[in-house]
């Protein structure tokens, strides 16, 4: 047998289209498209103008059960669908988010889909791409610096600099970074006080990157922020800066989607990329607006599993953008189930029907979520070449028996060929099932209530725990006008509940919610559980140390 190629090869081998030819084929006029090389480009947001009164695409959501630490194949799935779809001759648009350098340097690799489901070119997707991530790690920065400025200019706002929560931002996993002091040196160079780096894709500017659904709309959100607390302990924002503007500015061309293709030259258009814990998870409200102006179905997805990715989508990004997602898509792994159903990560590979469907209420519990947002479903299995026909087939009757619209994929072995069934099954249940879509709360309801409804029905649990800070802290929103936000759970992605050691579906656990965070600009108050790494670190083996250029410039590393 022919050793499996890599994603980086099969990308390299792949002939893409010059991108204007893929701009053709939606229609999109020449001064619309800014390329950026043959192969990129920026969509001018007058394409909303033009549109305007066209009818959306359907949208589409692809999420995933708990995942593995190496990730269950949404990326993969959401590329395979659009390129099955644009087989069946559906005009198909994927809407993905961009890579962050940590992850691709530490141990992700890439974040552009695998095998024969993939966005090209893919080193530039994952390495720099547009400059998106630049342009808002600049202008995170620059409200850093300006905060620090109006400090050592004599500190008019009177902010308590024990009490600033704005930190600076890399992307990039360093460790190091995490607590710093700034200001050293004497007067001439600031005022010393203890800061912080983030990765870039966990600023609040990212958030609001990705919430805004046009540039004015991201001034607003962007003065919002929240950077400070003054002596008086009221809240200090960009607005009292002044800064809205300039950052505003900084971000003016990033806030274009970048349009590239799939391997099967599907139109891709990949942009912004929040986090999955400490925000909501999904590339831009421009991206999936844009895509759906230009297409008639738009194939997009959201972090992690369904309890934190559709959540999300489904609770705050739908209800801020106002649109109906009319169908989600569930992959399931036939490995992570067995890890569900109790086996160690060693023994993955290894046929064990009872431990699949040992593990499957985790798939249940999340199908049963998606039904009370009232959005047909449809479960992918994305098929590994290491799975039986044995745990093939006890997965598919399963889901049989059970009612819950199943197809099996291939995408990653055979691309869009692959996700025919899928495609099929989901334009299927489009058609012939209601959709009664409605967020599962109300963002008039109290805080503590909003925080109950996603622990109790979308995790299970019994209810939710507030610790003495957290309770403090809803007392003090209500009285800041805070509190008619949708929150933002962070939690981990490993489990229901919020101890990532508890698989399958965990029931009799409460939530503890430990501390909130006010997303102001965003628009919502994101609720920490555990403790979240807003800054990762890097591995002992990091992806990095085998990336490298091949004497004809080709990068080499990447996967
Ligand atoms: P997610 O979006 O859920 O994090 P990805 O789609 O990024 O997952 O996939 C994670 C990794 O697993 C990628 O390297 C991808 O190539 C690989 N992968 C996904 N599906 C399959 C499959 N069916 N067989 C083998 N490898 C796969």
């Amino acid at each position: 047998t022919s050793k499996v190629k890599s994603d980086l090869e099969i990308a390299q081998e792949a002939k893409m289209k010059p991108i204007k030819d893929i701009a053709t084929q939606l229609d999109i006029q020449e001064h619309e498209l800014e390329p950026y090389g043959h192969y990129k480009a920026k969509l001018s947001l007058e394409i909303m103008n033009r549109l305007h009164t066209k009818k959306d695409g359907k949208v589409i959501l692809v999420t995933a059960i708990n995942p593995t630490a190496a990730g269950e194949g949404k990326s993969t799935v959401t590329v395979g669908l659009g390129q099955a779809l644009n087989r069946l001759d559906k005009k198909a648009i994927i809407a993905m988010r961009e890579p962050s350098l940590g992850p691709v340097m530490g141990i992700k690799g890439g974040a552009a889909g695998g095998g024969y489901s993939q966005v090209i070119p893919m080193e530039d997707i994952n390495l720099h791409f547009t400059g998106d991530l630049h342009a808002i790690t600049t202008a995170n920065n620059a409200l850093a610096a300006l905060l620090d400025n109006h400090i050592h200019q004599g500190n008019a706002l009177r902010i308590d600099t024990r009490k600033i929560t704005w930190k600076r931002v890399l992307d990039m996993n360093d460790r190091a970074l995490r607590q710093v002091v700034v200001g050293l040196g004497g007067p001439t160079q600031g005022v010393p006080r203890e800061d912080g780096f983030d990765i870039t894709v966990a600023s609040e500017i990212m958030a609001i990157f990705c919430l805004a659904t046009d540039t004015q709309d991201l001034k607003r959100r962007l003065a919002r922020i929240v950077v400070a607390y003054n002596m008086d302990n009221e809240p200090v924002t960009v607005q009292d800066l002044g800064a809205e503007g300039a950052l505003t500015l900084l971000l003016k061309d990033a806030i274009k989607p970048n349009l590239v293709q799939t391997l099967e030259h599907t139109p891709a258009i990949i942009h912004g990329g929040p986090f999955a814990n400490i925000a909501h998870g999904c590339n831009s409200v421009i991206a999936t607006k844009m895509a759906a102006k230009l297409g008639d179905y738009v194939v997009t997805e959201a972090g992690f599993g369904a309890d934190l990715g559709a959540e999300k989508f489904l609770n705050i990004k739908a209800r801020m953008a106002d649109f109906t997602p009319e169908a989600v898509v569930v992959v399931a792994t036939i490995r992570a189930l067995k890890m569900h159903g109790g086996l160690a990560k060693d023994q993955l590979k290894e046929e064990n029907v009872q431990a699949l469907l040992g593990g499957i209420e985790n798939l249940k519990k999340h199908t049963e979520t998606i039904e009370a947002f009232g959005v047909p479903y449809v479960v992918a299995i994305n098929r590994f070449i290491t799975d039986t026909d044995a745990e093939g087939e006890a997965l598919l009757s399963w889901c049989k028996e059970q009612g819950i619209p199943v197809a099996l994929t291939e995408v990653w072995e055979k691309g869009g060929e692959g996700g025919l069934e899928l495609a099929k099954t989901v334009l299927d249940v489009m058609e012939k099932e209601t959709n009664q879509f409605a967020p599962l709360y109300d963002v008039s309801d109290s805080i503590a209530s909003k925080a109950e409804t996603i622990a109790k029905v979308v995790y299970g649990a019994d209810g939710v725990e507030f610790s003495a800070k957290a309770q403090k802290q809803m007392k003090q929103f209500e009285q800041n006008g805070w509190d008619n936000l949708p929150i933002c759970m962070a939690k981990t992605q490993y489990s229901l509940s919020d101890d990532q050691t508890k698989l399958g579906r965990p029931s009799g656990f409460t939530i503890s919610i430990r501390e909130f965070r006010p997303s102001i600009g965003a628009g919502f108050l994101v609720a920490l559980t555990g403790s979240i790494m807003t800054m990762p670190g890097l591995p002992k083996q990091p992806a990095a140390l085998k990336m490298d250029v091949d004497e004809d410039g080709k990068a080499v590393g990447i996967f």
